[in-house]
């Protein structure tokens, strides 16, 4: 019986637009796809990535949603945020270490960044990604990838999102030499970062793509010599929108002189503002700014449903206001300026396209980055069923 490994590595935001524009592992990685991505970004593809489902399913669209009942933010109603000088409290520095005290405080093992949000909406809202999702029950009760890996006895791998890429590539590089796992998720997620900061400089996006391409090549050799058989898979989330244009979007609200918590409450994430009404006054002035927002729409019924994002209780709000492609909301809750590059916009746009690459090709190619989930648990599943097979034969044979 062959000894099989399969390796499916994620780049974050390397999108079809950006492959088509640079050369990246044409010869090693033949069968290439464009790949829709899921409605939202990088917080709501990764567990649609994981689990196959849409978010209406796993419950993760944006980051932060309304529900002040349950909000672990509330110390923050009793704190004298109006004496702490903001000069020094608004810095990323000091957010971002905040953010860290408040996890372990919280006991959060996910992900957790306050980002930019003000300190005095905090306590109206919940935040969705307190546990990590990488981990069996990351997801419940929808099962994840380590989930199906746990279930099916198969020795796997699933990188460590809190580790740097040269790390996560350096851990998978030892466990391909060791020759026992048959499954891996490699995590890598610096493109991303990169793309925000330089979508428009080819040549910086080239270096990159060439230092992937040099670390795949490594990996690839590593598994030939330590396995029968092999199969490499780069997927991504999405891609990156280049900056076109910002809206004051949250200057313009906070013009009418409404009350956060009282009339309405909202949340500017970089290409989508988000909105509840608690009473109707709040409805009535701010949806005719909505409208005129140039080239924005606000989600209709019909394109929730067909984006996986119709919860029955608003969950991520009322009205979702979407920004045409490339117009950044700034300042917005996720930051405080517009960045040259940014994701989150119509699926269907092509910047937004994330994009499938592999060496193997699949029975039924990927549309949907949800469709990454089918391809990685069918190589699961035969990989168990080829290990249960030669457990059988092996009783048979000693009877
Ligand atoms: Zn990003």
């Amino acid at each position: 019986m062959s000894k099989t490994i399969d390796v499916f590595m994620f780049i974050d935001a390397l999108g079809w637009e950006i492959l088509q524009r640079h050369s990246f592992l044409e010869q090693e990685l033949p069968y290439r796809y464009s790949v829709r991505m899921q409605f939202g970004y990088s917080s709501t593809a990764i567990p649609t990535i994981l689990s196959g489902r849409p978010p209406q399913e796993h419950k993760h669209l944006s980051f932060y949603y309304y529900a002040p009942e349950k909000s672990p933010f509330k110390i923050f109603k009793y704190l004298p945020l109006k004496y702490l000088p903001s000069r020094i409290f608004d810095r990323w520095r000091v957010r971002h270490l905040l953010s860290k005290i408040l996890a372990r405080y919280y006991g959060f093992t996910g992900y957790f960044e306050m980002y930019s949000m003000p300190y005095n909406w905090l306590p109206f809202l919940d935040y969705i990604e307190k546990n990590d999702i990488f981990v069996p029950r990351g997801l419940a009760p929808v099962a994840n990838l380590a989930d199906v890996l746990q279930q099916a006895g198969v020795p796997g791998h699933i990188s460590n999102w809190r580790l740097s890429e040269e790390e996560n590539i350096a851990r998978l590089g030892a466990l391909l030499d060791e020759g026992q796992i048959r499954f891996a998720f490699l995590y890598t997620a610096a493109l991303d970062g990169l793309l925000h900061m330089h979508v428009r400089e080819p040549e910086i996006i080239q270096r990159k793509l060439d230092w992937y391409a040099e670390h795949i090549r490594g990996l690839m050799a590593r598994m030939k010599q330590h396995y029968d058989q092999f199969s490499f898979t780069v997927i991504s989330d999405h891609g990156m929108t280049p900056l076109t244009g910002t809206v004051d979007l949250k200057g313009r609200i906070d013009a009418l002189g409404l009350r956060y918590g009282v009339d309405y409450v909202a949340v500017y994430d970089a290409t989508m503002a988000r909105f509840w009404f608690l009473r109707p006054e709040g409805r009535e002035r701010i949806f005719p700014l909505l409208e005129e927002v140039p080239g924005g729409r606000i989600l209709s019924a019909a394109e929730k449903k067909h984006y996986g994002i119709d919860f029955a209780d608003h969950m991520y709000g009322e009205e979702i206001l979407l920004l045409p492609p490339g117009v950044q909301i700034a300042p917005s809750n996720m930051g405080l300026k517009a960045l040259p590059g940014m994701h989150g916009f119509a699926p269907e746009d092509r910047d937004s396209y994330a994009a499938c690459l592999s060496t193997a090709e699949p029975e039924i190619p990927p549309q949907w980055v949800g469709d990454y989930f089918r391809l990685m648990t069918e190589r699961i599943d035969r990989v168990r069923s080829s290990r249960e097979a030669k457990v059988s034969t092996e009783i048979n044979k000693q009877r």
